[in-house]
Order: C-alpha cells, then sequence, then structure tokens
C-alpha cells in the first residue's frame, strides 16, 4: 500500500517495517525505482542511479531545513517528483491555499509558480510567511493586459468581472468573483443570476471560459470571453485527441478545460459522436477521484503531463498515457530541489502583497467560497 503516512505528518517518519518514508508516503531508499516507475517516460533520462543519489541527500537535508524552520512545504501537481516527495501536501493551487489556510504555521515554502504563491499568501495574510524556490512566471498570467481590463470596466461600468484563479494578485483584486477549473460554470452561474442584464467578462483563459458558458444556461451574448490562453494546453488540440483515440480505444479522455481542443471535444460530446462519449472535463483534483471511481482500467490525461507521476502512485493497477510527452510547462519545471534547499536555508525568495491589492484579491476569493 502506498499511502500508509497521513500527509500531514510533520517530517519524514518510519512504517511499520521500520523503512524511513518521506512524507508523501515513498520511501527515501526507493526513490530510484519509484521515480523510474511512475515517471520514467515522463522525464527521460532524468532519473539516474548517481542523480537520484545526489536528490535522496538533498531531499533529507530538506526535510531536516523543513524542520528546523517549521515551515510547511507544499507542492502543485505539475511540480518534479522529488519536490512532490518531500512536500507535506500535493494539490492544485486552490486546494493547496486552502490546505494552508487550516495550518497553524508561521512559514510555508509553497512549490508553483509565482501566482500560486501570491494566492497562499493572500489567503494566510500575515499569519505566516510564504516562500517559493524559484519565481516562476506563467503564459496564461502574461497573456493579461491590465490596461486593457480597466478600458473594457470603464466601458462597461455596472458589469461584473470573473478571474481565474490562475491570475496575478493584481487581477484578481479588480474581479468580483474568482474561479477555479473545478467551479467555473457554477461560478459564472451564480455571477449571472446574482446580477441580471449586468455584462460578464470571464479572464483570462478563453477555452475554460467556452467550457464554463457551454455547461451553464448563460446567454452567451452577455459574456466577453477575454482570449487568453496557457501555451502548454492550448497546443493540445484536435489532432492530438484523434490519435489518443486510434491509439487507446478503450481508454477514457481525461481532459483539463484550458486544452486547445476543449471546446471542438465538447461539441462533438454534446452532439453524442463516438468515441467522444468517454470525454471528461476535470480539474487535475477532478482528475484523481474519477480514475479512483471509475470502470475504466485506462486513462489519456490531457494536462501538464508533470500530473501522470501522482495519478500513477495513487491510482495503482490502472494504466494512465499521457496525451503529449511535448506537454510540459517549463515555468513550473524551474523549481528544483536544489533551489529548495537554498530558500530554506537562505530565506531567499519570500512572497509579498500590497496590503490594499491582497484585500481585493481576498474579497474575490471569499466571494467564491461562499458559492454552493
Ligand atoms: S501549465 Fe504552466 S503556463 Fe500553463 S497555466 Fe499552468 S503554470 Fe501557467
Amino acid at each position: 500500500m502506498q499511502n500508509v503516512v497521513h500527509a500531514e505528518t510533520r517530517d519524514a517518519v518510519r512504517d511499520l517495517n521500520g523503512s524511513l518514508r518521506t512524507p508523501n508516503g515513498i520511501r527515501f531508499e526507493t526513490w530510484y525505482e519509484d521515480f523510474n516507475r511512475y515517471a520514467g517516460d515522463l522525464y527521460e533520462g532524468r532519473y539516474t542511479r548517481d542523480y537520484v543519489k545526489d536528490l535522496v541527500e538533498i531531499g533529507k537535508e530538506v526535510r531536516a531545513l523543513a524542520q528546523a524552520k517549521g515551515s510547511l512545504i507544499v507542492a502543485h501537481n505539475y511540480q518534479y517528483p522529488e519536490l512532490q516527495e518531500v512536500a507535506l501536501e500535493v494539490g492544485d493551487s486552490l486546494g493547496l491555499s486552502q490546505y494552508v489556510a487550516q495550518k497553524q504555521t508561521e512559514r510555508v515554502d509553497f512549490c508553483g509558480v509565482w501566482f500560486m504563491g501570491e494566492t497562499a499568501k493572500t489567503i494566510v495574510g500575515d499569519r505566516a510567511k510564504v516562500y517559493m524556490p524559484d519565481k516562476p512566471g506563467c503564459s496564461l498570467v502574461e497573456s493579461i493586459d491590465h490596461e486593457r481590463i480597466k478600458g473594457w470596466m470603464a466601458h462597461n461600468p455596472e458589469a461584473v468581472v470573473i478571474s481565474y484563479i490562475n491570475t496575478d494578485a493584481k487581477t484578481k483584486a479588480m474581479s468580483d468573483y474568482i474561479c477555479t477549473s473545478r467551479n467555473a460554470a457554477q461560478v459564472l452561474q451564480h455571477a449571472a443570476d446574482t446580477n441580471p442584464g449586468r455584462r460578464i467578462l470571464f479572464l483570462p483563459d478563453k477555452y475554460l471560459g467556452a467550457v464554463a458558458l457551454a455547461q451553464s444556461t448563460v446567454d452567451h451574448d452577455r459574456v466577453d470571453l477575454y482570449d487568453g490562453a496557457c501555451h502548454v494546453h492550448a497546443k493540445i488540440g484536435e489532432d492530438a485527441l484523434e490519435t489518443a483515440f486510434d491509439r487507446y480505444p478503450d481508454a477514457e479522455l481525461l481532459l483539463h478545460p484550458e486544452c486547445g481542443c476543449s471546446t471542438a471535444c465538447l461539441a462533438k460530446t454534446a452532439s453524442g459522436s463516438s468515441p467522444y462519449g468517454k470525454s471528461y472535463f476535470l480539474s487535475t483534483e477532478q482528475m484523481l477521484r474519477h480514475a479512483e471511481t471509475s470502470a475504466a482500467k485506462e486513462f489519456v490525461v490531457g494536462t501538464e503531463a508533470g500530473m501522470l507521476y501522482r495519478l500513477r502512485k495513487l491510482v495503482p493497477g490502472k494504466t494512465f498515457h499521457p496525451i503529449s510527452f511535448g506537454a510540459m510547462c517549463e515555468y513550473m519545471k524551474m523549481n528544483t530541489l536544489e533551489k529548495l534547499r537554498d530558500s530554506l536555508e537562505f530565506d531567499r525568495i519570500e512572497v509579498t502583497i500590497d496590503p490594499e491589492v491582497r484585500e481585493g484579491a481576498q474579497a474575490a476569493i471569499q466571494r467564491m467560497l461562499t458559492i454552493h
């Protein structure tokens, strides 16, 4: 059984057989086998014996430093396996921020991209310092032009702005609601129902916006979709779907709604076209739940390929194929175990947010959390 150690355990512990396990439940001494078993094809040539030996030593230093500094390490699903293994919790961006918010800690080391660290800082406020191993950007966030949003708002003073959680703190502070890939349709529906007749701007991801619109009953004419996209998901096009169905005819397709193929896939699913009936639009956390409970034994995963490490590890006995081995986010991969160790040792990169911006961003997040 993989997960014998609960994720809340404060440090590496010994399992029932006396083996030293990291917080996520994998033994340091089996990192080489586990990384190659679950992620060898994703990161071809990365996990050599010598490299993993070095990683294990750094991993032990990281855990010792985290304990000495009272740090809560969390890692996003797309992070390298070694970062996921030294973290006390692994998940999506909102899930990690909510996890951090529940913990009595004065320090968080967040392994993800910058907007995620900002979201965590927005939620924890002055109660905890948030550090990151590096300062990775995000193409989706970079597609946002604040001046353009201000211009749209000036033309539509009564309108409602909904921002995806994958935005910087300043954009969140300009928004009425935040949404995630899990609840985008629900938030859109709520915003439309509680603000009758008012125009809505959904930003920044046009693919997620289109899926949310199609999954709601909101009049399309009321909604403006910003034309931003994540470069990793946008290049997962329709041809990738066709190839996946050809190669794995028995598999279910788990698609992140940010994917470039999502609108075409949604239309074909709605029209009942086979094999699109086996396609599901899911956030990364929903992918995990779906794979655990589905009767299917094989899945093609349409999101950043790093997600497969966690799926394969937590859902043994089922097979997961990436829709594309090229679906890797270079921003996410800027974080390394070495940088995390240095950050813990030297408090290198702290996330700070202007208090006024933080207050605005927090209000928009809070509004989302009250929608059921
Ligand atoms: S995969 Fe990378 S570029 Fe795309 S939204 Fe996530 S962090 Fe941004």
